[in-house]
């Protein structure tokens, strides 16, 4: 008698195999954690959630859906803000994928303080990084506002960016060797740290911000730095982006050296306040707000040039951390408004108080939109506009947000990723030559596409 069996129905019980019972999900009410994303915009549906406990059950697990066809989508703490960590709306017929989620693999080695590195497991916080880098006396370079969900697989599959890319770059700075799972069940390890290996592709940094599109990621590497001296926070009261832009200059000493300089515009700081129950922080109203951090250079905070602005300067650790949380609080602030469209984009420094005020005009002309806000990075030109009214499919203002950038040279993803919120519009800024080379290291790497699909890539 012939078997007619969907191959796919063996898809649960041999993943069970191969984690344990205990280790796969595919029970709807349980899986929701894994299928919606952090800011509750996208959602579908996935065949099932496995928890591989090691690199090799991650291999195993490969193996078994490249057999069987099926697409997976690795997921980390799921706080991407791009729809990639989550299935697509609708998957084609007999493609509904599975999510692997690497949180188990959660070890983090020791320092080896000759180099100044370690390895983390894929599943590792990004906070749990920091704080053992920090109880052996060593700095991770990368911080932001998700670190106690975000994981270091998915801050590399992001190429994550973060409060301090001013000092120490963005999270492919920090990599010095990656241990991965091809689409195959290969796994390709590369974990030895040499600071100097010309020996070929550099296939770690291929990795950073590949998201979850060529293979996945199960260890990493990094680099880590010497704690900074004595900081300095400040709070300062601006008009205009232009205003803000020239603090970041004019405000610090010569011998002091900046750590970050974040911007907060007046709607995000009524936000922040409303859901922090704090006051206003500063004197008067102001159109922007500009935090620096500076790493003092002597004896002074580091900071010059204040005396006539409108500021609150943070010394002591309680202090800088009650002025750090209304910027950290700006996500979780606008989206306490209900679902709301988080676009990450940056333009060159010289436009970005003009690029910010066509914004805002542009934004004015969909009736949609209720609230518009703008926080973000502004050392990297990095801005995040918030748009609150429009439902979670209504894309037209996002659009019209990126076509500005567009056109002002900026990209459409400054950190987040292209995720599929944005795969549609990666030609506004990525030449047709670009992305027809991105589409061939695809093809070489996951010929099949069951790498996350619809990430990155529109479907052609
Ligand atoms: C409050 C808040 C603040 C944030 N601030 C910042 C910020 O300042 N800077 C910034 O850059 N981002 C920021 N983000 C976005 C987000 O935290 C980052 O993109 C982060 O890197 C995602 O990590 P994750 O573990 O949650 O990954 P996930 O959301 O689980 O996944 C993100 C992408 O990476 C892929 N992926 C995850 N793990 C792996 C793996 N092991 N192997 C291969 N692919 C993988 C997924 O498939 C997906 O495409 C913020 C998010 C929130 C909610």
């Amino acid at each position: 008698m012939t078997d007619i069996r969907n191959p796919r129905d063996d898809l649960v019980p041999a993943m069970r195999d191969i984690v344990g019972p205990g280790h796969v999900i595919d029970d709807p009410a349980l899986m929701e954690q894994y299928v919606v994303d952090w800011a509750r915009r996208f959602r579908g549906p996935a065949r099932a959630v496995v928890r591989p406990g090691s690199t090799a059950e991650v291999s195993a697990i490969m193996r078994l859906c490249a057999r069987l066809g099926v697409p997976v989508i690795p997921q980390g703490g799921n706080t991407g803000l791009v729809g990639g960590s989550v299935p697509a709306e609708k998957a084609p017929e007999g493609r509904v994928p599975v999510i692997i989620s690497l949180r188990r693999l959660d070890h983090i080695g020791a320092v080896d303080h000759l180099s100044g590195q370690f390895t983390a497991g894929a599943g590792a916080t990004l906070g749990g990084v920091r704080r053992a880098a920090a109880s052996a006396g060593w700095v991770y370079g990368v911080d932001l506002a998700a670190r106690d969900s975000a994981t270091i697989g998915g801050t590399v599959a992001t190429n994550a960016g973060g409060i301090h890319v001013i000092a120490y770059g963005m999270t492919r700075a920090q990599v010095v060797g990656i241990e991965a799972v091809l689409p195959d069940g290969t796994v390709v390890s590369h974990l030895s740290g040499l600071l100097k290996d010309n020996t070929g592709y550099d296939l770690g940094a291929l990795l950073c911000g590949s998201e979850g599109t060529l293979a996945v990621i199960t260890a990493v590497r990094l680099r880590l730095h010497r704690p900074v001296a004595r900081t300095s926070v400040a709070l300062i009261g601006c008009d205009t982006y232009d205003e803000a832009l020239s603090l970041m200059v004019s405000a610090v000493a010569p011998e002091a050296r900046l750590l970050a300089a974040e911007v907060i515009d007046e709607a995000g700081m009524d936000l922040a306040c409303a859901v922090l129950g704090a006051a206003w922080p500063l004197e008067q109203r102001h159109r922007v707000l500009t935090l620096l951090e500076v790493v003092d250079g002597g004896d002074a905070s580091g900071l010059v040039g204040l005396d006539d602005a409108d500021v609150v300067v943070g010394l002591d650790a309680s202090e800088k951390a009650r002025l750090w949380a209304y910027r950290e609080s700006q996500g979780e602030a606008f989206s306490s408004l209900g679902v709301t469209h988080k676009l990450d984009v940056s333009v060159p420094l010289p436009v970005l108080a003009a690029c910010a005020d066509e914004l805002r005009d542009i934004v004015g002309a969909f009736p949609a939109v209720e609230v518009f806000g703008v926080f973000g990075h502004l050392a990297d030109g990095n801005i995040h506009v918030e748009i609150y009214g429009p439902t979670a499919e209504d894309d037209a203002a996002d659009l019209a947000i990126l076509e500005c950038v567009a056109r002002y040279g900026g990209s459409i993803s400054a950190e987040h990723g292209v995720g599929r919120a944005k795969a549609a519009e990666l030609h506004l800024t990525r030449s047709p030559a670009e992305i027809s080379a991105m589409r061939a290291i695809k093809a070489a790497w996951d010929p099949d596409g069951l790498m996350n699909p619809g990430v990155i890539f529109a479907a052609e």
